[in-house]
């Protein structure tokens, strides 16, 4: 880890952008109750909020506020990992022991509304997550594969200088599956929200591998 230390003396861009979307989460303030569908893991480096999975870099304000303040060389050592921890360094240490209480239960003592709660008041109790790991065991796995598609997009960007038609080739031999796939959700999504075209129906041959895919809201019906 420290044999290229000399490529390290400059931040790389990657760093740059990294160290500045950290330092962003840092100052951000996180509104109080903390929503009780929102649980930082900074052991585990995920979050459940959705600023989390859209952050290029895993970073949320959850999280960053939830480890102790870290030394400058963080930015120049921190390691980025496939799967769960997304991040480590010795320097990111969690304010709190993983076996005590979570930020999330924290909060959830001053919450007190629980109004999307659907009325049994056990959906978000702060042992939710222990008691449910299938559900845990699900956003990090989805997680992981959103962070590899983001990282591998950055990666094909990169690629558009080369013009290399073999890696174009291969791509689309290798990932035809994938963007199929990919293609139809989409498509389907489209066609379900767009008030012009026909609704797709349910056993369609070119969307029976989207079944289990939900569509998302058009945008002026999405959370914000
Ligand atoms: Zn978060």
């Amino acid at each position: 880890m420290f044999n290229n230390i000399g490529r390290f003396r400059d931040l790389s861009s990657w760093r740059k952008a990294f160290k500045a979307q950290w330092k962003q989460c840092r100052r951000t303030r996180i509104s109080v109750p903390l929503n009780p569908k929102y649980r930082p893991d900074p052991y585990k480096w995920v979050c459940t909020c959705p600023y989390f999975v859209k952050s290029r870099f895993l970073l949320c304000k959850h999280l960053v506020q939830a480890v102790h303040p870290v030394d400058p060389v963080f930015f120049l050592e921190v390691q980025r990992n496939r799967t769960i921890p997304f991040w480590s360094h010795p320097s990111l240490i969690p304010l709190l022991p993983p076996t005590g209480p979570t930020l999330d239960s924290d909060a959830k003592g001053d919450d007190g509304v629980g109004s999307d709660d659907d009325g049994d008041g056990l959906v978000d109790t702060g042992n939710s997550v222990e008691l449910n790991p299938g559900r845990e065991t699900f956003h990090e796995r989805l997680t992981a594969y959103i962070q590899t598609m983001r990282d591998f997009c950055d990666g094909l960007e990169y690629q558009r200088k080369f013009q290399d038609s073999r890696f174009l080739n291969t791509l689309e031999r290798q990932g035809a599956g994938f963007f199929r796939l990919a293609e139809n959700c989409l498509s389907r999504e489209h066609r379900t929200n767009s008030t012009r075209s026909a609704a797709p129906t349910t056993w369609e041959q070119s969307t029976a591998n989207v079944m289990f895919y939900r569509s998302r809201p058009v945008p002026s019906d999405r959370d914000t």
